[in-house]
C-alpha cells in the first residue's frame, strides 16, 4: 500500500511559494504512507530543495536549465513530463495558481488522465482518496474520487494547512538532465504590473476596495491597513472598471479567488460575482454605509459606516496592538 506522489514546487522571486508546502501536505494524505517527491524546475533552484524536505517531501528531483528561468508552458511541460516518465508516479499535485492551472491539464492530457482542479480538502475514506472542490461559484461543494489512472489534482492556496516545519528531516536530492527543445515562445523580459509585497492569492489578510472607495487615492487608507496587518490589497470589478486600480487586483468570478484568514471588504456591495471570489474566506468583515448591502449577508462582522472614517480608525487600533 502507499502511493508515490509528485508535487510541483513553485518558485517566486527565488523563494518557494507557500502553496508548495500546502501541496506537499495534500500529497502526504494522498500518498497514504507512500513517498512524496518534490519537483523543482528552474534555472538555479537546487538550493530550495531542502525547504521542501523540511515541510514533508521525502526526496526532491531538480531539473535545472537556462530555458526554465521564466515559466513557459512549452519549457515547463517538457521538463515536468520528463520527471513523470522517470518517476512513474501514482498521483501528481499542483498548486491551483496561474502556473498550475496552465501546466496541469497539459501534463494530465499527455498521461491520458483526468484532473480534479481547485481542491480545498483531501481525505482518505475507505479505499478512496476523496477530493472536495467548490462548484457554482462556491455555493456548493462536490466530492470526487479518481477510479482509474494517475490521480491529478490542483490545490487552492490557503486551504490545506502545511505540515509543521521540521529542520531535522533529510532526504535525497537528485538532478535530472532534460533537453528543452523547440520552445515556441521565449520570454525576453518580465515587467511587473501588480504591486510589490504580499501576493494577493496567498495573502492571509486581504483588504479589498470597491466603487465606494471613489478614486485611486481612496485606496491609500486601504493599503495602510493592509500594511499594518501584513496583508494585500484587492478590489471589486467595480473599482477596477472605474479605473481606481489595476485589474490584477480584481477578486471574483472573473478575477482571483482568495481564501484568506481575514477579508475586509470596504465599499463593496457584495454582487454574486464578487462573492464567488471571496466567500470562502475564514472571517469576513464588511464596511459599507448601506445597511442593506448584500455583502453583510456573508459577513461575520459588519460595520455600517463611511469607510473613510472606519478604515483609518482600524489602522490606528491595529498599530497599537502591534507595539
Ligand atoms: P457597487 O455595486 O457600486 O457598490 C459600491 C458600494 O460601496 C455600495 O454598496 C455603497 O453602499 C458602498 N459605499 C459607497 N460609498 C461608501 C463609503 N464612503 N463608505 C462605505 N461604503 C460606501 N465583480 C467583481 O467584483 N468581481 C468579478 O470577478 C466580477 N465578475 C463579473 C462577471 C460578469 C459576467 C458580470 C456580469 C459582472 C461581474 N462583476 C464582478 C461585477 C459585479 O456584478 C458588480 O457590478 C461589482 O462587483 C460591483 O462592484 P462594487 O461592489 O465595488 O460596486
Amino acid at each position: 500500500m502507499g502511493r508515490k506522489v509528485l508535487v510541483l514546487a513553485e518558485v517566486k522571486d527565488g523563494n518557494l511559494r507557500n502553496v508548495s508546502y500546502e501541496a506537499i501536505a495534500a500529497a502526504k494524505t494522498v500518498s497514504e504512507g507512500g513517498e512524496v517527491v518534490g519537483v523543482l524546475l528552474g534555472e538555479s533552484v537546487r538550493n530550495l530543495a531542502e525547504g521542501l524536505i523540511h515541510y514533508g517531501a521525502d526526496r526532491v528531483v531538480v531539473v535545472e536549465n537556462d530555458k526554465l528561468s521564466n515559466y513557459s508552458s512549452d519549457g515547463f511541460s517538457q521538463a515536468f513530463i520528463a520527471v513523470v516518465n522517470e518517476e512513474d508516479p501514482e498521483a501528481i499535485i499542483f498548486g491551483h495558481t496561474s502556473l498550475g492551472k496552465d501546466l496541469s491539464p497539459k501534463v494530465a492530457s499527455k498521461q491520458d488522465a483526468g484532473l480534479i482542479s481547485d481542491v480545498i480538502d483531501v481525505e482518505v475514506a475507505g479505499d478512496n482518496v476523496v477530493f472536495t472542490r467548490p462548484i457554482y461559484s462556491g455555493k456548493a461543494f462536490e466530492k470526487k474520487i479518481v477510479t482509474d489512472g494517475i490521480i491529478f489534482a490542483t490545490v487552492r492556496p490557503n486551504n490545506i494547512a502545511p505540515l509543521d516545519k521540521d529542520e531535522s528531516r533529510s532526504g535525497d536530492v537528485s538532478t535530472l538532465e532534460v533537453e528543452i527543445k523547440d520552445l515556441r515562445t521565449i520570454i525576453k523580459e518580465v515587467v511587473r504590473k501588480a504591486s510589490e509585497g504580499v501576493d494577493l492569492s496567498e495573502a492571509k489578510v486581504v483588504v479589498a476596495g470597491g466603487r465606494g472607495v471613489k478614486s485611486a487615492d481612496g485606496f491609500k487608507p486601504l493599503q495602510e491597513l493592509a500594511d499594518v496587518l501584513g496583508g494585500a490589497v484587492g478590489a471589486s470589478r467595480g473599482a477596477c472598471d472605474a479605473g481606481f486600480c489595476d485589474y490584477s487586483l480584481q477578486i471574483g468570478q472573473t478575477g482571483k479567488v482568495v481564501t484568506p484568514d481575514l477579508y475586509i471588504a470596504c465599499g463593496i456591495s457584495g454582487a454574486i460575482q464578487h462573492l464567488a471570489g471571496m466567500s470562502n474566506s475564514k472571517v469576513i468583515v464588511a464596511i459599507n454605509k448601506d445597511p442593506e448591502a448584500n455583502i453583510f449577508k456573508v459577513a461575520d462582522y459588519g460595520i455600517v459606516g463611511d469607510l473613510f472614517e472606519v478604515v483609518p480608525l482600524l489602522t490606528e487600533e491595529f498599530k497599537k496592538l502591534k507595539v
